[in-house]
């Protein structure tokens, strides 16, 4: 199965992820993970990626694309993965549109967790002071959603014209919204 799971900042789809992946066997690929574990790790990838994060802006398509694409090309992806964090860009949606079809392959759903959003500001902050991450200070999370509505909000319409667009009520316990989400792939 290839998933994509979309929501703004703070709807909880690490989380979600995490769990549904286990749950489906299959590889659980965030570009947010893979950005940190570089950064941590001083790799080029990372320091150029670091600068993004920390101001709340979209690390260029290019780095990213070509990321995903090293990602996806690994023999545990080959079945199936669920992607969280892309695509976040039209550019990116035509990129894996192209790296699926050159596979034969395609995205079988995309999962939008909606949310409040004043509910999700108030998730973020508190992440900001469990966690200490340096990409989570106000400003800057105001920032990560005003670049979500204005960039990867309206991918939604796009995959929802493609019929495989699926909207699942992030609100709630995790146990609940994992329940939701299964459901609704039929697992
Ligand atoms: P996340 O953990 O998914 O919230 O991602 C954390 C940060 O990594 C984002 O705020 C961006 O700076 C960067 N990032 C993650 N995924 C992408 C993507 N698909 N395109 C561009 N930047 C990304």
């Amino acid at each position: 199965m290839r998933v994509v799971l979309m929501g703004p900042p703070g709807a909880g789809k690490g989380t979600q992820a995490a769990v549904v992946s286990g749950r489906l066997g299959i590889p659980h690929v965030s570009t947010g993970d893979i950005f940190r574990a570089n950064a941590a790790g001083g790799t080029p990838l990372g320091l150029e990626a670091q600068k993004y994060m920390d101001a709340g802006e979209y690390v260029p398509d290019s780095v990213t694309n070509e990321m995903v694409r090293d990602r996806l090309a690994q023999p545990d992806a080959a079945a199936g993965f669920l992607l969280d964090g892309y695509p976040r860009t039209l550019a990116q949606v035509d990129e894996l549109a192209d790296m699926l079809g050159s596979a034969g392959t395609a995205i079988d759903s995309v999962v939008e967790l909606t949310v409040d959003t004043d509910e999700v500001v108030a998730r973020l902050v508190k992440r900001a002071a469990d966690q200490g991450r340096s990409d989570d200070t106000e400003d800057v999370i105001r920032r990560r959603q005003e670049i979500y509505s204005e960039q990867t909000a309206p991918l939604t319409a796009l995959y929802a014209q493609q019929g495989v667009l699926v909207q699942v009520d992030g609100m709630g316990d995790v146990d609940e919204v994992t329940t939701r989400v299964l459901d609704i792939l039929g697992v």
